[in-house]
């Protein structure tokens, strides 16, 4: 079968409205400058990643329904735990902000090493380190790396792959700013970036029993 050509669109990082041709406001919410360039790829694998949107959700007796038992996941870090409200809740998604350097990596390492030696399948996804740096940083944590699977990437299509492949508890992902998606804009980093990428994968743990923790860089501005 002959591959669909990929197709230049304009997408606005406000509502998300795409139209063929750059505009300088936003014809359906009225932003100005909003409207960012992005490669729609009719081949992307992104729509079978995403099916559960087009299934049809039909209501269910809720007396049918199995009561959903441990529906938290400890991270064995006492302080983690109690501000996540007694564990990371499965199928939700954690974001870990603050200014570089205060730690968040360092706390993330640890969390995928506890959560790795309790119920293992851990995807680590470093956008940023080496896998040799991440493991001197395990060791200096004095930490067991074992049933933590990294992958260095910045591309959302390799990390989806992985998904799909190791179906992990848990998925870190350090850091979110890094991750991009050609599908999102051609320049990495944008607000659309980040929306389409922090959906895709927030998408896919809700979906299944999962966990993701992200990091976000924040600056001084903001
Ligand atoms: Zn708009």
């Amino acid at each position: 079968m002959a591959k669909k050509k990929s197709i230049t669109i304009y997408k606005c990082s406000e509502c998300g409205y795409t139209q063929p041709t750059w505009l300088g406001r936003c014809p359906e919410c009225g932003s100005w400058n909003t409207l960012e360039e992005c490669i729609s790829d009719p081949n992307s694998t992104a729509a079978a990643f995403g099916k559960n949107a087009t299934e049809k959700i039909k209501p269910v007796p809720l007396a049918n329904v199995t009561a959903q038992e441990n529906a938290r996941i400890s991270t064995e870090i006492g302080e983690f735990d109690r501000v996540l409200g007694g564990g990371a809740m499965k199928r939700s998604a954690i974001l870990i902000g603050g200014e570089p350097g205060i730690g968040k990596s360092t706390l993330m390492i640890q969390t995928a090493a506890a959560i790795a030696k309790k119920y293992g399948k851990v995807l680590y996804v470093s956008g940023e380190e080496s896998a040799g740096q991440l493991k001197g940083r395990a060791d200096r944590l004095n930490l067991d790396a074992k049933g933590i699977e990294i992958l260095c990437t910045m591309r959302l299509e390799d990390i989806k792959d992985a998904l799909s492949a190791i179906n992990p508890l848990f998925v870190v992902i350090d850091s979110i700013q890094t991750v991009y998606s050609v599908e999102a804009g051609i320049v990495p980093g944008t607000i659309n970036q980040l929306k389409f990428c922090a959906n895709e994968l927030t998408g896919w743990v809700k979906s299944r029993d999962s966990v993701l923790i992200m990091s976000a860089h924040v600056t001084k501005e903001g």
